[in-house]
């Protein structure tokens, strides 16, 4: 039986979802906690004079003022398009066209791909994201880079091959018989080995003739614990487009519906301009949204209605959306939350925000039960952050009054120097803070 290890400090977890019980039911707080962990997993947290002794002789890593926190969860990105995140300009179709596209046709060669996976999980680690949904290219090889680097690092990784045989540079077409076989092959090497899971990835409807999401929901169909990715209703023009490709389908989520796209661990990317009858199917069928807002300031899409939609009882995770949204930062995503909810006039707490970043989004993938929340059971991934990284944020926090008003000033102005170490599966996968010299401590 493998070692307990405990990291104690401030401690921050969820007791509930702050959209159903409120903010202040659903944080759990502890000014001096212990997260106990042992064979990857979380075996105990809480008060730490408690933890500590019901652990006697369980080697103990002190990480003093600084708060530990659930790891990030990005429920939505392209790990292909790290290479070309803060590209100027444009809406949607033709940031594909013009960035996108070329990018993503040199993913062909392994050890491009290799090579890009290696930046995109530095980053990750770096910003504190323990787990994420991404979209690989159409190429078998942008998959096995992406899932070999998850596993040297040890991390949860959720992804699929990209599937697409319209619309797109023929050097970024694959056919419909192809994208099945090679979905089906990847699926059999990867989906729940390790920490790996397979997502079955149609890149969105304009992109993929109709025997392809044919192919796409029989695949789907044939390997249910997987999950499904895709993208809705990002932007005007494109939504104009699906009506123009799909003239007998009700509206946009109409298309996925129709090929059997949709059901829970389906997760859709942005959803901003839905329809009534959407946002009710979207909750029947136990659909999630990912919500980019980063991204959706940043190709100027719309902005989508979280509050709304959690109202109506559809989940709701907060994703990157890199290289279409600017940061790899959730403090930097949940601050574009906070802004997108301001300017339609629907605030989201800091609590809600931080859910959004975490078990959010880690339901929205269907693993709610597994991420996202330091709580017994789960996997222990968690970041450990200082709450003073900054001489602004130094100056801010002498001044906060209590544990939320910390967090919010985290999301307003914290970024990847906050992050001090980043933990998966109880294990060290980033140290940005040497002082903490974690390894042998004191018991
Ligand atoms: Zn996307």
């Amino acid at each position: 039986m493998s070692e307990t290890t405990i990291l104690r400090g401030r401690l921050l977890r969820f007791a509930g979802d702050p959209f159903e019980i409120g903010a202040e039911a659903a944080l759990d707080y502890d000014e001096d906690g212990a997260l106990a962990m042992r064979g990857g997993l979380i075996v105990d947290v809480g008060p730490a004079g408690r933890v500590l002794a019901d652990h006697k002789g369980a080697r103990v890593t002190h990480a003093g003022e600084r708060l530990i926190a659930p790891g990030f969860v990005d429920c939505h990105v392209h790990y292909p398009q790290t290479g070309i995140i803060a590209s100027y300009g444009t809406q949607l179709l033709e940031w594909l066209n013009t960035y996108t596209f070329p990018e993503e046709q040199r993913f062909g060669d392994r050890a491009y791909a290799e090579a890009a996976a290696r930046a995109y999980f530095d980053e990750q680690l770096r910003n504190g994201v323990t787990s994420a949904c991404s979209f690989c290219t159409i190429h078998p090889e942008s998959v096995d880079a992406y899932f070999e680097e998850a596993a040297r690092r040890g991390v949860r990784a959720i992804g699929g091959k990209v599937m697409m045989d319209r619309n797109a540079p023929e050097r970024l077409r694959d056919t419909a018989q192809s994208a099945y076989d090679d979905s089906k092959a990847l699926i059999a090497k990867w989906h729940d080995v390790g920490r790996a899971l397979y997502a079955v990835t149609p890149r969105f409807a304009p992109t993929s003739t109709e025997a392809q999401l044919e192919a796409a929901g029989a695949l789907w169909a044939e390997h249910p614990g997987c999950v499904m990715q895709t993208h809705l209703s990002e932007n005007g023009s494109e939504i104009v487009w699906v009506g123009e490709l799909f003239p007998d389908c009700a509206d946009y989520f109409g298309v996925y519906e129709k090929y059997g796209l949709i059901g829970a661990r389906a997760i859709f990317g942005h959803a901003i301009h839905l329809t009534p009858r959407e946002v009710e199917r979207l909750a029947e069928t136990g659909a999630s949204v990912a919500h980019c807002p980063t991204s959706n300031q940043f190709l100027g899409s719309g902005e989508c209605d979280v509050k709304g939609l959690h109202e109506r009882g559809v989940n709701v995770g907060l994703a990157s959306d890199v290289g279409g949204g600017s940061s790899f930062s959730m403090f930097h995503t949940m601050k574009a939350a906070y802004e997108v909810a301001q300017r339609r006039g629907a605030s989201l707490s800091p609590v809600h925000l931080w859910w959004l970043a975490t078990q959010g989004a880690a339901r929205a993938l269907g693993l709610g039960d597994r991420i996202g929340n330091l709580a017994v059971g789960l996997e222990a991934d968690a970041v450990v952050l200082d709450l003073g990284s900054t001489p602004i944020l130094r100056h801010r926090m002498a001044r906060a009054g209590g544990i939320a008003e910390a967090l919010f000033a985290q999301i307003v102005l914290a970024d990847d120097r906050a992050v001090a170490v980043t933990l998966s599966g109880g294990k060290v996968v980033y140290d940005g803070d040497e002082s903490m010299a974690f390894g042998p401590g004191e018991t």
